[in-house]
């Protein structure tokens, strides 16, 4: 028999529709992440390897006859500690938004989580970025995140963007609070801005009834809390 049967965790087997046991039949030599990938499954969304030896990495090489069992990423992922899988540990949890999840970016950025998001990437740009910076990729493209050199991602499941960012607050443990300590347009931390300096830049009503405003030294654009910041707070909550 030249064959290897999965046993895929049920979260994974119901998104990605594979059977159970799965019975896949060898053709020649390949690691156990191109196998997973060639089911359909990019790489990010596993967490666990087991086989008959114990953990396994994704090099392993699968032998005919050989029980494997594919665990899923589990919440909350925490990108600081080493697994068997990824053992290299992240400073920080950072993000990187495909183009396909912008809505999403935003919210993120809301929360203040440091979050690239640009609609002129290509994938090749957030794979590179990615392993630049160490960020988390978020996407809605299986085949941008089998890319190799992304470690961390999430094949995001929900459509509607508050409930992506309920997906991606529950995976990745983040508090779901408003912040606005970085711009929306962005991504740069603000900083505090004199009223005086930027006081020609004000609408009427904005100079009369506000006094307290944040600058982003990226774009420039200004920021005070009026009725669009509560608009965006009862939003995220
Ligand atoms: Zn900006």
């Amino acid at each position: 028999m030249k064959y290897v049967t999965f046993y895929f965790h049920r979260e994974l087997r119901e998104y990605f529709g594979l059977d159970y046991p799965l019975e896949y039949v060898l053709q020649r030599r390949a690691s156990i992440k191109d196998i997973i990938e060639a089911l359909g499954v990019p790489h990010t969304e596993v967490g666990e390897i087991l086989t008959d030896e114990g953990e396994a990495g994704f090099d392993h090489i699968p032998c005919p006859g050989e029980k494997i069992l594919v665990r899923p990423v589990e919440a909350p992922v925490d990108v600081k500690s080493p697994t068997r899988l990824r053992p290299e540990s992240w400073p920080e949890t950072r993000f990187i938004a495909d183009v396909n999840v912008g809505k999403l970016a935003m919210l993120l950025r809301m929360l203040g989580q440091d979050t690239l998001w640009s609609n002129s990437y290509q994938d090749r740009d957030v794979a590179f970025l990615a392993a630049q910076e160490r960020r988390i990729v978020l996407s809605r493209d299986r085949g941008l995140l089998k890319r190799k050199e992304i470690m961390h991602g999430r094949l995001v499941r929900a459509s509607n963007p508050d409930d992506q960012l309920r997906e991606v607050a529950r995976i990745y443990g983040l508090d779901i609070f408003c912040r606005f300590s970085r711009c929306l347009r962005c991504n740069q931390v603000l900083e505090p801005a004199t009223k005086s300096e930027i006081i020609h830049r004000l609408k009427p009503r904005t100079r009369k009834y506000f006094d307290y405003f944040e600058i982003c030294p990226g774009c420039e654009r200004i920021y005070w809390r009026g009725s669009h910041w509560e608009k965006m707070c009862s939003r995220i909550h």
